[in-house]
């Protein structure tokens, strides 16, 4: 059985999600290259994003990787099939959530 990622150290989420097979790993630039460009080529970034998406949907580091990138707050790439800006939402709707957290 998983640990709860809400209960793990950073480090412990780390360790977590390397020891599956990440499907990111195959293909890193379609997740962490997409750095914003002009917007001629902003359906091509959306696109990518969601190719990414698609494959983060399966992978078994999921909860891991998004609970990581919620602490983080990463500046750009694709963490658990969402967007920094997504992450950052997310996030803030946690912390305004009521104490019982998402622990449960
Ligand atoms: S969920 Fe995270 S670890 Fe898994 S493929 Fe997506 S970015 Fe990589």
């Amino acid at each position: 059985m998983s640990p709860n990622p809400a209960t793990l150290s950073a480090r412990g989420l780390r360790a977590e999600i390397f020891r599956h097979p990440l499907p990111c790993s195959s293909d890193p630039e379609l997740f962490f290259d997409l750095a914003d460009v002009d917007r001629p080529k902003k359906n091509a970034v959306r696109k990518r994003q969601e190719q990414a998406a698609a494959l983060c949907a399966d992978c078994p580091a999921r909860a891991f990787c998004l609970e990581l990138a919620i602490r983080e707050r990463p500046e750009y790439g694709m963490y658990a099939g969402y967007t920094p800006e997504e992450i950052a939402a997310i996030a803030d709707g946690l912390n305004a959530a009521p104490a019982e957290g998402r622990a449960a």
